[in-house]
């Protein structure tokens, strides 16, 4: 990964809450107690909890880096007007951050810092300047239970990756990619034309900065080569058959310290023996005896979560009538409306006997010789 906007923006030793002069050891020791108490799995459904996981992942994946860190320091000295920026002369023009693409800058940085890590490209990244990695998608089958609690599941999946022969460099193992020394490293030069100067990608190095004199065995110097892998994914709870979830830069990695690209999970979700599903309500149909619809009482009903709730029935409940028992449907948490909880709906339907006892034909009969009203009536 070439440096990003984001290190201008984020203080990393801030976010981890030590010094800026602090020992690698006492980063990693910050890291980890912080790690321990805002896990996702300690702290389900807390989105701030979450938000703040990613933030100390991201500033430890730089921090914990002793070479990425360097450049991170670097970086966050220079600032985004610092010097050195190609095409840019000594008081050259200024840029505003937040008018530039991720990518774009990540390419300037790279070039500043003559890429020393991240996918040179080979033989298959033969276009100029970094390139985002591709969408990779995958799909991940769910029993209905799994998909209205949520989980964290490894997904297998073949797809281009980081390759591990050289770790993405490009280089044959032992050799390193070596600055290109038409560029100096920067992927482009300068064409002075009277007071401007003029920027165009080397052509040494097809814009890269770098120049492989000896390819990777396995990946031919492209950094990248297609193998299987397994990605650790959280599944918010109340996913839907068909949904497709998002996991940011977890597809194919880019290529000339481009980002990399996004993981797409098509979810299946299996129908489930007794509770279906509308919107974030749970639907459920039970039987009732003729007895209970006519005189009411009290049912009790199953959970998704494997306890029980009474539902109260009035007297002369209809077969097809739908109850309603609340909060006990699926339980979504949004960043907009934070935790909610649909219902579940309870169809009552009158279960009518096939086979009979002496005594009930009997008490049937009396029933049936009680009653006064035609159903039928008026059709
Ligand atoms: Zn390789
Ligand atoms: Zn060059």
């Amino acid at each position: 990964m070439a440096a990003q906007r984001e290190w201008f923006e984020k203080d990393y030793y801030q976010v981890l809450g030590v010094a800026a002069d602090a020992s690698q050891k006492d980063i990693t020791k910050a890291y980890r107690k912080l790690a321990r108490e805002l896990h996702p799995d300690k702290n389900p459904g807390n989105a701030a909890a979450e938000e703040r996981f990613k933030d100390i992942s991201a500033a430890y994946d730089v921090l914990g880096d002793e070479a990425k860190r360097t450049e991170y320091d670097e970086v966050r000295r220079l600032g985004p007007m610092g010097g050195g920026m190609p095409g840019g002369g000594p008081g050259g023009f200024s840029f505003n951050v937040g008018d530039m693409q991720g990518g774009d800058f990540g390419d300037l940085l790279g070039q500043m810092f003559n890429r020393r890590r991240g996918g040179f490209g080979g033989r298959a990244g033969a276009g100029v300047g970094p390139q985002r990695g591709a969408d990779v998608t995958a799909q991940l089958t769910l029993d209905f239970e799994d998909a209205v609690r949520g989980l964290t599941t490894t997904l297998h999946l073949t797809s281009d990756a980081q390759c591990s022969t050289c770790h993405g460099s490009g280089a044959k193992p032992g050799t390193h990619p070596e600055r290109c020394p038409v560029c100096g490293g920067r992927g482009v030069v300068d064409d002075n034309q009277g007071m401007f100067s003029f920027s165009t990608p080397c052509r040494n190095c097809q814009g890269r900065g770098s120049i492989i004199r000896e390819p990777c065995p396995t990946c031919h110097g492209a950094g990248i080569e297609r193998r299987p892998r397994e990605v650790r994914a959280r599944i918010p709870a109340g996913v839907a058959d068909g949904q497709t979830i998002r996991l940011k830069g977890r597809g194919a990695p880019g290529r000339n310290g481009g980002p990399a690209g996004d993981l797409l999970v098509e979810i299946h979700v299996k129908p489930d023996a007794r509770f279906g599903r509308s919107g974030n309500n749970l639907t459920v149909t039970l039987p009732v005896t003729f007895a209970e619809a006519a005189l009411g009482g009290d049912i009790e009903v199953p959970t998704i979560d494997g306890s029980t709730v009474m539902l109260r029935i009035r007297p002369g409940t209809q077969s097809g009538s739908r109850h309603r028992v609340k909060g006990k449907g699926i339980s979504v948490s949004s960043k907009r409306d934070g935790e909610t909880s649909g219902d579940l709906i309870v169809t009552v339907e009158v279960d009518v006997p096939a086979n009979l006892t002496d005594e009930q034909r009997a008490a049937v009969e009396q029933l049936a010789a009680a009653t006064t009203v035609n159903p039928r009536a008026g059709r």
